[in-house]
């Protein structure tokens, strides 16, 4: 069913959980993520990455996804990430997305907030806007194999900034950097859960921790505690959906060039790492 992000992330929040977003190149993964939020009777996040969005198929994605979401049992939201255009922004949203990352953390701080606020005048009140401070390592579709060392932590979010960006932005949800990359991590992640701390006690509205694969469970379960209500996953589902596909697929080719088979494979390799999600993230 529709559901404001922002609502299903704050009243899961005072339950002491957070809710998963997981990043959707593809309808399977999608049917996949939705059926395990059903499921175990839990609202989930679909994410769209913004080069997705940049292509008319990736469009017709998303469309596919806001019907996905709005026959699901659960509340289901759809998720623009990362972008920092505003035609994709507009596309997206005119697709049927109903929240957007709007991502000036690469820019300076007041170009920063610019961005946020030409999202919200440009995509109005309706659409549920997430802003990013602080700069996250790492590529968000590519991760890089440990014999390329992983990525290194970027900038950590400036604590001092956030009460005035969060309220000159109007965004209703904050991505920090506090530790996590995207992609894989180089060694242990070390997530600085003293800025965390400070960053919580500065604003009132919901955080995001990107780049959550890798980071242990018992590291994840405390989020919620830190007022982080939204935590996105991408690596671990692309790694355990490729690793499946490797395995099965000269079984699949010699049982009659077997498609279906192989979805099904897919399908639940997807389904049983959101189910794995859900239940750390849930209290
Ligand atoms: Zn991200």
């Amino acid at each position: 069913m529709r559901a404001r992000l922002d609502h299903l992330v704050t009243s899961a929040l005072q339950q002491g959980s957070a809710v998963p977003a997981f990043t959707c190149y593809d309808f399977t993964t999608a049917l996949a993520v939705v059926a395990a939020a059903e499921e175990s009777g839990r609202g989930v996040i679909l994410l769209v990455a913004p080069k997705t969005a940049a292509t008319p198929n990736g469009l017709r994605l998303i469309g596919a996804l806001r019907g996905l979401a709005d026959a699901a049992a659960v509340p289901v939201a759809v998720q623009l990430d990362h972008a920092s255009d505003l035609q994709v922004m507009a596309d997206a949203v005119a697709a049927g997305a109903d929240s957007v990352l709007a991502d000036g953390s690469s820019l300076p701080y007041e170009d920063n907030i610019a961005l946020v606020q030409a999202a919200r005048e440009l995509l109005g009140p309706d659409v549920v806007l997430e802003a990013e401070l602080g700069g996250l390592a790492g590529d968000e579709d590519r991760a890089f194999s440990a014999d390329q060392a992983g990525v290194a932590v970027a900038g950590l979010t400036d604590s001092a900034q956030v009460e005035e960006f969060v309220s000159r932005t109007g965004a209703e949800l904050l991505a920090v950097a506090v530790g996590n990359v995207h992609g894989k991590y180089k060694g242990e992640p070390q997530l600085r859960w003293d800025v965390l701390q400070d960053i919580a006690v500065r604003t009132h509205i919901p955080l995001v921790l990107h780049g959550a694969s890798g980071i242990p469970a018992e590291e994840l379960v405390k989020a919620a505690s830190m007022n982080v209500g939204k935590v996105n996953f991408n690596t671990e589902l692309r790694t355990g959906v490729l690793a499946t596909l490797e395995e099965q697929l000269p079984a699949h080719r010699s049982d009659g060039e077997n498609l279906q088979g192989l979805l099904g494979h897919w399908n639940q390799s997807a389904g049983s790492f959101a189910t794995t999600t859900l239940a750390t993230l849930t209290r």
